[in-house]
């Protein structure tokens, strides 16, 4: 690898290519730590230009590349662990230009979803993708995972939120795939391979993302309950009374006690602790009462509730949702699965999985908590006992055929927002058919015949 990384640093400059023992172990891994990162190089281009030259030389040269964004994934998508050159859009971070009456904002790929969200408000404008890392994820992350979050129920997923991409492919060419055009039916609309496609098909080095309106008057409801069916009540009571609904959240009671026993600040918002809870966030409009009617609507389906007074306590109320990813690993190991299913079987896939795991695992325990209004649940299965990773690792692949079986079941999806990466591959076939599977292949080997972008992620060749 020597001899090319003199290439590189002449392509770059010495400073942005590194093999520095700490850099190879950050960069060459994403949230997840099942896989150990073995990279070459780390590059660190701050145009598309470099990239496009990158690419080409490694093309020509047959040298896997790993694109990568923030490291926030949760699917080992992001991970190099086979002497790949990973290459880093950390200095690609401008937030370019917005143009509010197209309603868009102009990025580049390594902009922090945080940066650009500020940048929409600076200007008056919201861009609605939010989940809990948006202080380090990147937009190219983003876009790569077609990732979801808390504001799906309105505004849709990464994929509804990219008006244009400009893509480095894998043969070292560059695409320009739409610029802020809303309609544009010219054809094949070719952004849509690369969203979702993990960073398998090509580097995604600018986007056109489109921004909204700033909602309101944002309130929110945070409820207790016991029982699934009253959460699938109240969510089908907010939409036919016509509720602007923005987020529908859900979490159990092991998750909160998480949160109390290991965030800062969270005091129990009830006296008791109850078995579930549902967060409802609306944008009141001029209607500043809407969610205090509501709420009383719904009192004979709730333990207890409180709303958001003001700007404090909605942020305090938020606090219990957000904390729980960062909390959860405090309690043992854990292994995550990002799942989907009809909205009206979750109560039934919820009582079945539970049922599952107690009867046949029982040193695990199951947290859940998620996007409940879009039927999507977090599934986390913690192991207190701490038992060697090998042996965890066996017994939660088993828990996952079976779980699959029971998703199968629901026709729901194994990965809501994650992705598959390297850790959800061997589910795929559950899955998807062999059909889907073959044309998968088809279309990587037509973006990228040498298969030297994201190799072995999503699928194998
Ligand atoms: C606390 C926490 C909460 C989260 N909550 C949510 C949530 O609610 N919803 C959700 O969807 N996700 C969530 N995630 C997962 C994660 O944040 C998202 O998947 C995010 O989109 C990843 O962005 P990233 O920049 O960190 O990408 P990375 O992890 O660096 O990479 C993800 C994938 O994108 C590829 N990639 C990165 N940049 C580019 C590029 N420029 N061109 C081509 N490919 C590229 C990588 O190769 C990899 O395949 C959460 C993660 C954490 C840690």
């Amino acid at each position: 690898m020597t001899v090319h990384k003199e290439t590189f640093i002449s392509l770059l400059d010495r400073n942005r290519v590194s093999d520095r023992r700490e850099d190879l172990l950050e960069y060459g891994r994403d949230w997840t730590r099942q896989q150990a990162p073995d990279p070459c190089l780390i590059l660190f281009p701050k145009t598309s230009d470099e990239v496009q030259k990158i690419v080409s030389y490694c093309c020509e040269h047959n040298i896997k590349i790993v694109p990568s964004g923030g490291r926030t994934g949760l699917a080992a998508a992001a991970v190099a662990a086979n002497q790949e050159v990973v290459v880093s859009f950390q200095k690609m971070d401008h937030i370019i230009s917005v143009d509010i009456e197209s309603g868009s904002i102009d990025v580049e790929a390594g902009a922090i979803l945080e940066n650009v969200q500020k940048t929409a408000a600076e200007n008056g404008m919201f861009f609605p993708m939010d989940f809990a890392a948006r202080g380090s994820c990147q937009i190219g992350g983003c876009i790569s995972t077609n990732a979801g979050g808390l504001k799906v129920i309105k505004y849709g997923m990464m994929r509804d939120l990219v008006l244009g991409i400009e893509v480095v492919t894998p043969a070292g060419g560059i695409l320009h795939l739409n610029s802020n055009l809303h309609k544009n039916n010219s054809g094949y609309d070719l952004k849509q391979f690369f969203i979702g496609a993990e960073g398998t098909l090509g580097l995604i080095t600018k986007a056109t993302l489109k921004i909204v309106p700033k909602p309101k008057n944002l309130q929110l409801a945070l409820m207790a309950t016991d029982n699934f069916a009253a959460i699938l009540e109240i969510l089908k009571s907010a939409k036919l009374k016509s509720l602007d609904i923005t987020a529908f959240e859900f979490f159990t009671k092991p998750c909160l006690q998480a949160v109390l026993n290991h965030a800062h600040n969270c005091r129990n918002p009830f006296a008791e602790i109850y078995p579930l809870y549902v967060m409802l966030e609306i944008d009141c409009g001029d209607r500043a009462d809407d969610l205090q009617y509501f709420a009383e609507s719904v009192e004979p389906l709730i333990l207890d509730g409180a709303l958001s007074l003001n700007h404090q306590t909605f942020r305090e109320l938020w606090a219990y949702r957000e904390n729980i990813p960062e909390t959860i690993p405090k309690l043992g190991q854990v292994h995550k699965n990002d799942i989907a299913v009809p909205i009206s079987s979750m109560p039934s896939f919820i009582m079945k999985l539970e049922k599952m795991v107690s009867e046949k695992y029982s040193a695990f325990q199951v947290l859940l908590f998620g996007h409940i209004g879009d039927g999507n649940i977090h599934v986390n299965i913690i192991d207190k006992t701490r038992m060697p990773m090998a042996e965890f690792t066996k017994i939660t692949d088993e828990l996952d055929m079976e779980m699959c079986r029971l998703i199968k079941s629901c026709q729901g999806s194994i990965s809501a927002e994650h992705g598959i990466g390297l850790l959800k591959k061997k589910l795929m076939h559950l899955h998807r058919n062999p059909e889907e599977i073959q044309m998968m292949k088809h279309i990587k080997s037509v973006f990228d015949p040498k298969n030297i972008c994201n190799p072995g992620k999503i699928i194998d060749l």
